[in-house]
């Protein structure tokens, strides 16, 4: 099973995935995750990449695209993936449909995962002071959440008009919410 794991910072994606992806055993695919391993490295593209990361904006598509790619190659995805914080914009949708259409793949669910605005910065904030991400400050949240209502919510339409979005209400306990994924999983399957 392939899926695209959509939800604003603060959302919970992170806990659901780890869940989902035991469920279901296909790799979880996190492109925050690749793109802070990128930036640990010393080169001219980890300076870029942070450049971006640390101002709260979204990475270029084609570099986001080209490091998705190189991992949907290998062995462990041949059976699906689970896709979290990507794609974060249309361009990024299509380029990954195009991608998988190639192979003759194809997706098979949306999720989105919906919280509160108040909610999600309130959460950012704790989690700010528990992990100590660069991005986690005052300023760079209100600048996630901004990018992610004009460039990732719109793709909540993209992936209705194909049939393929389930919306999970994410104020809820960890382990209803996980309840109501795995319902969406099953119409899905
Ligand atoms: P969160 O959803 O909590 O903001 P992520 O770990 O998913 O955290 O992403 C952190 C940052 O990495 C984003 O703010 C953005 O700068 C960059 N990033 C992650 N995924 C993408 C993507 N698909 N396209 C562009 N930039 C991305």
């Amino acid at each position: 099973m392939r899926l695209v794991f959509i939800g604003p910072p603060g959302a919970g994606k992170g806990t659901q995935c780890k869940r989902l992806v035991e469920l279901l055993n296909i790799p979880h695919l996190s492109t925050g995750e690749m793109l802070r391993a990128v930036k640990k490295q010393e080169t001219a593209l980890s300076r870029w990449v942070a450049s971006y990361i640390d101002a709260g904006r979204l990475a270029p598509d084609h570099v986001v695209m080209r490091i998705v790619a190189q991992k949907l190659q290998s062995e462990e995805c041949v059976n699906g993936a689970l896709f979290d914080g990507f794609p974060r914009t249309l361009i990024q949708a299509q380029l990954l449909d195009d991608y998988l259409a190639d192979q003759g793949l194809k997706l098979d669910m949306a999720l989105e995962l919906k919280v509160e605005e108040e909610e999600l910065i309130q959460r950012l904030l704790k989690r700010a002071q528990i992990d100590g991400r660069v991005d986690d400050n005052y300023d760079t949240i209100r600048e996630r959440l901004h990018v992610f209502h004009t460039q990732t919510a719109p793709l909540t339409e993209y992936y209705a008009k194909q049939g393929k979005l389930e919306v999970v209400n994410g104020m809820q306990s960890a382990d209803q919410v996980f309840e109501d994924i795995k319902a969406c999983v099953e119409r899905h399957r």
